[in-house]
């Protein structure tokens, strides 16, 4: 039987005594799990000291590079996840959801990291505030990596992905991990583990693994400490009104069950492509990973005129499904994770039963097809059907963890806004109609109680995710009793490790702390900046050009060739009818065009590339007669480390020749890199 290690402080080490955990097909004992011996303190002590500050050394993208390359190595080694994860009762397809969803996520944020993120080491968070009146003293906000560690806490039903969907954040933001799985199924998250410390591409110190309970951890947690949680309410209840938790203002993330809804339109009647995907759907929240799912479909709510369509349908098709050893051919459904956890959900039916009628399956015997019947943790399907949801607290309240659904009647779209409220905050709810007026409704009702919803119809099924597929571009969590945390999303989720600061001062030192120039910072002519790569190029280089003199003839000539030749730029009378101009004006693209031309400087060079323009604005009208100039400056560069190049971002700003602005614009272009850098 395998020991199960804890790697703490750079090394393996095994606890006293412990828990042994089963194969949930056959009940034969798999590993052993404790953590008694392990200095909790100096782990967290180790990743502050030693892993926080070698990966605050890196940017955004060396770290985004790192997870790209950690998930590659591991995508390697995928055969050895497989046959391990069997052993927690997965079939080859629940396997994947955990395992590839995890490598998923890990690349997922690796791409996100080098696309939305700065290649720097923190992140200047919106647009400088000018606070004086003359603009010499100005406020800015920036984004830097919290110094503490973070305690990843997980729930047993996804032992590689729980843990790979919350690293990806903290490591693209610069803070070490620990990660405490769940003990019946840790013997598969230590061996992916195990792996990602052999590979050695993160630094020392930023990955630590506890592999049993988490001992006196909490007692030495700080205020640059996190915690995340991903388990049942009872637990992170208890967990996140720790005193030192309170009293450290430690930050605290929690994913807890929910009573997640699947509602079927009023217009998708039987015959229907959206009655047939909901009745899919449905089944298949079920039947996914034996419905250990924190997302799975647990009330399923349906037009009152068809709760016996539906009811039909999902018997008809729940019969299909086969519990057994998924290596047996022909096996839909493995075992639950474990004899325990099975018996929590018999618990949890009989519960739900007081109020609510056996429509399909039986919570005491099932078919068996391979593995060992008596030993296996194996439970069939449950659906089972509540009349009246309204005087049935519990269909609400009691999360049954495994393959069980409620099927229940509504009979408009406030009855079932109020009925999927009752959940009291949940992961996902999802909506199958055609009708969109219906869909806007609902979720204008509905989504305060919802971190996700998704909404299938015939033209986006193919391409759906599903509604229990967390994806690591959208936002994973839910409000109220689904723990009101907040995970992925994208970058939002690597904010969560990172400090906001509001930094007010002079402009020239704002620029020099945050590498980005801002107006009223100084600026430096001399050489033309095109002239410069990447490397020369300072903050604050400038071209100033101009003037040009804008003419009718010119305003004519650009309609012409454009065809743009709307009545503001041709048609005097109508011009001056107009609110804004007055007679006749420029074109905005004349006025940006214009500029380019001023501004340019023509030779091959470094520039490569314009890329596009940000945050454009045209404030003052350019009338014939006018004489334009323009003041390019270097505003901010972010040069990439796979290329030779990297993004120059150029404030630009045009005005007339009483020194009113016309427009302003940031121009975004590729600049190479010194020849020697590239
Ligand atoms: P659990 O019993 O609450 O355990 C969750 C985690 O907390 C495990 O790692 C467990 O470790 C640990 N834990 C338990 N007591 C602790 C304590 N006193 N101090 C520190 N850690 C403690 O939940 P579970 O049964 O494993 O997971 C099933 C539940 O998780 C379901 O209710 C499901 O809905 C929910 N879930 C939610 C999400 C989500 O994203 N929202 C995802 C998956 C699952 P041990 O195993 O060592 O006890």
């Amino acid at each position: 039987m395998n020991k199960l290690e804890s790697y703490a402080c750079g090394k393996w080490q095994a606890g006293e005594g412990g828990e042994v955990m089963l194969n949930a097909l056959t009940g034969e004992p798999v590993a052993q799990v404790s953590s008694r011996g392990v200095n909790f303190a100096a782990m967290l002590a180790h990743a502050r000291k030693v892993g926080g500050p070698a990966l605050r050394k890196l940017t955004f993208h060396e770290r985004a590079m790192k997870l790209k390359a950690l998930a590659s190595y591991l995508s390697e080694h995928k055969d050895r996840y497989y046959a391990i994860s069997a052993k927690t009762g997965a079939s080859k397809v629940d396997s994947m959801i955990d395992i590839d969803g995890g490598f998923g996520t890990l690349f997922s944020y690796a791409s996100k990291g080098r696309r939305e993120l700065p290649n720097a080491r923190f992140i200047v968070d919106g647009s400088p505030e000018v606070m004086g009146k003359t603009g010499s003293f100005v406020g800015q906000h920036v984004m830097t990596p919290l110094q503490g560690a973070v305690l990843h806490i997980n729930a047993f039903n996804f032992p590689v992905w729980g843990m790979l969907e919350k690293l990806s954040q903290n490591l693209l933001a610069g803070v070490p991990a620990i990660v405490k799985p769940a003990s019946q199924t840790a013997y598969l998250t230590e061996a992916v583990f195990r792996d990602m410390i052999a590979s050695g591409i993160f630094p020392e110190g930023a990955l630590q693994l506890i592999c049993g309970s988490v001992g006196d951890a909490f007692e030495h947690l700080t205020g640059q400490d996190l915690v995340t949680f991903t388990g049942s309410a009872s637990t992170g209840q208890k967990l996140k009104s720790h005193p030192v938790i309170i009293r450290n203002s430690v930050r605290f993330t929690m994913e807890a069950d929910s009573l997640n809804c699947s509602i079927l339109g009023p217009d998708a009647v039987p015959g229907t492509p959206e009655f047939d995907l909901y009745v899919k759907e449905v089944v298949r929240e079920m039947t996914t990973k034996c419905g250990q799912k924190c997302t799975a479909i647990r009330r399923a709510f349906v037009p009152r005129t068809q709760l016996d369509a539906v009811a039909e349908a999902l018997k008809a098709r729940l019969a299909k499904v086969v519990v057994g050893d998924p290596s047996v051919d022909g096996v839909t459904m493995g075992a639950l994770a474990s004899l325990a956890q099975r018996d929590e959900v018999r618990k949890a039916v009989a519960t739900l039963r007081t109020v609510a009628e056996l429509v399909a399956g039986d919570p005491d015997t099932v078919a068996v097809t391979g593995g060992d019947a008596a030993k296996g943790a194996f439970l069939g399907p449950i659906l089972l059907r509540c009349q009246d949801p309204h005087g049935a607290a519990v269909v609400h309240e009691v999360e049954a963890f495994g393959p069980v659904s409620t099927l229940m009647p509504y009979d408009d779209v406030d009855d079932v806004i109020a009925l999927a409220a009752k959940g009291e905050g949940s992961l996902v709810g999802s909506l199958f109609t055609y009708d969109n007026a219906f869909a806007r409704e609902l979720v204008l009702g509905a989504a305060s109680h919802h971190g996700r919803l998704l909404i299938v119809n015939r033209d986006c099924a193919k391409e759906s995710t599903g509604h229990g597929s967390p994806m690591p571009v959208l936002v994973h969590g839910g409000p109220g009793r689904a723990g009101g945390g907040e995970e992925m999303g994208g970058v939002r989720g690597v904010m969560h490790y990172l400090q906001r600061t509001a930094l007010q001062g002079s402009p020239a030192t704002l620029a020099a702390i945050t590498g980005q120039w801002l107006p009223g910072s100084p600026r430096q002519e001399g050489v033309h900046p095109f002239r410069k790569n990447l490397d020369e190029l300072q903050l604050g280089d400038t071209v100033k050009a101009g003037p040009r003199k804008v003419t009718l003839e010119e305003i004519e000539h650009f309609a012409a060739f454009t065809g743009d030749t709307f009545y503001a730029h041709m048609d005097e009378v109508a011009a001056a009818a107009n609110p804004f101009f007055g007679g006749r004006v420029a074109h905005g693209y004349y006025i940006l065009s214009m500029s380019a031309g001023l501004f340019v400087q023509p030779d091959p060079g470094p520039v490569l590339a314009n890329y596009g323009l940000d945050n454009l604005r045209f404030v003052t009208p350019a009338k014939p007669g006018d004489e334009l100039s323009v003041t390019l400056t270097c505003k901010g560069k972010n040069p990439r480390i796979t290329e030779h190049y990297g993004e120059v971002r150029w404030d630009t700003v045009v005005t007339n020749q009483d020194g009113k602005v016309v427009a302003t614009y940031d121009v975004l272009t590729m600049v190479e890199k010194a020849p020697a850098a590239a």
